[in-house]
């Protein structure tokens, strides 16, 4: 059974800011001072990127290592920015953060180079899928009853982690708009992070994922994308195009015909009570909406905002980055409402055990209404 973040936020927190008035220099001070979460200091985490980048070898860099360096950098970087945006600049505390600041620009030429050497390093192998990940492929292909092919480049780590997500996500949602046809986990040529591609023709789908990591904070500001926990950064493209799976409005495609609109209105109106995207609607509005209303309020921007593909992108964006962030990121304080409406939302009309129950009811009411 799949915990979302709602539900894990009780036991399961890992907000970046320290708010431990003890540990002085170390760390960032919020204004909710009695914050008693868990915490990460910029230190410690400083720490940790130094630590992974020199313990690094020529082997690793193909791995999964470099997606870590990357994402760990990234929450170093909004880190540092949140906590220069958060202390006065008269506050002794902001000496050391300047000097972190500094010591983490050298450190970010090495990421750099490590970047190119393991770019190089992947050219170099071709995309093949036969490899030590045979058996894993072997064993979900058998497990989800989809083909898989994972390249040879990703790391047998990740990719079984991928499979494992999948998998639960897949036995708690359905999928069933436009049925699965196979995954393949490979690196994306435009350099995108994951992508559904969908044949509205054949009405199947294709998941392609990329074991790299999105450049998206693991902050509690929202940028491009919506925010999740560190610890949830690799698998959070999985879960935004998972969201795509379970739905994808095509009255924005501009390739859909006549039928297609049909079909689609079919499949919204067969949902449950058909109210969904009616719900899911105005959900979006309501979202766009608050948005500009609290243009000129920072916190609560900061609070309800899903980055800006879901303002920009349309509700297909919107509804898989609510998702993403509804499911993995914890912090309950700065979680965006909208997120935990989609996930509600999705659970109300997705859930396998909602449509066996509007199955099992649509069957009662014909025999009623024949008996
Ligand atoms: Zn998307």
């Amino acid at each position: 059974m799949i915990e979302t973040a709602k539900q894990n936020a009780g036991q399961q927190k890992e907000p970046i800011v320290e708010t431990n008035t003890k540990k002085y220099t170390d760390t960032i001070i919020n204004e909710d001072v009695d914050n008693k979460d868990k915490v990460i200091t910029i230190t410690e985490l400083f720490e940790t990127l130094k630590k992974e980048i020199t313990d690094l070898n020529e082997s690793d860099l193909l791995g999964g290592v470099i997606s870590n360096i990357n994402a760990l950098d990234t929450a170093l970087s909004f880190n540092l920015m949140d906590a220069k945006r958060n202390i006065r600049i008269t506050d002794p505390r902001i000496d050391k953060i300047i000097e972190i600041d500094e010591q983490a620009q050298n450190l970010r030429e090495r990421i750099y180079e490590l970047n190119n050497m393991s770019k190089k390093q992947k050219e170099n192998k071709s995309k093949k899928y036969e490899s030590s990940n045979l058996n894993l492929q072997n064993e979900y292909q058998i497990k989800l009853n989809i083909p898989i092919k994972i390249a040879t480049y990703i790391p047998t780590e990740i990719a079984e982690r991928y499979l494992k997500e999948f998998e639960k996500l897949s036995s708690v949602f359905n999928i069933s708009q436009y049925p699965l046809k196979e995954i393949k986990i490979e690196e994306i040529a435009d350099g995108a992070f994951g992508r559904i591609a969908t044949s509205l023709q054949k009405k199947e789908s294709t998941l392609i994922i990329d074991e790299r990591v999105y450049n998206r904070s693991a902050s509690v500001v929202a940028d491009q994308k919506s925010r999740c926990d560190r610890n949830n950064l690799q698998i959070s493209s999985l879960y935004h195009e998972f969201a795509h799976l379970i739905f994808r409005d095509i009255r924005e495609s501009r390739v859909a015909t006549e039928d297609d609109i049909n079909n689609f209105n079919d499949f919204v109106n067969n949902l449950g009570d058909g109210k969904f995207l009616d719900k899911l609607d105005d959900v979006y509005d309501r979202y766009k909406k608050e948005l500009l209303d609290f243009a000129d309020n920072q916190k609560r921007m900061d609070k309800i905002y899903l980055g800006w593909q879901s303002v920009y992108k349309g509700i297909n964006e919107f509804f898989a980055d609510a998702f993403m962030e509804g499911m993995l990121f914890t912090n309950e304080k700065y979680r965006s409402p909208y997120a935990d409406e989609v996930v509600d939302l999705t659970k109300e009309y997705f859930s396998k055990n909602t449509i066996l129950k509007s199955i099992f009811n649509k069957l009662i009411n014909k025999l009623i209404n024949y008996g």
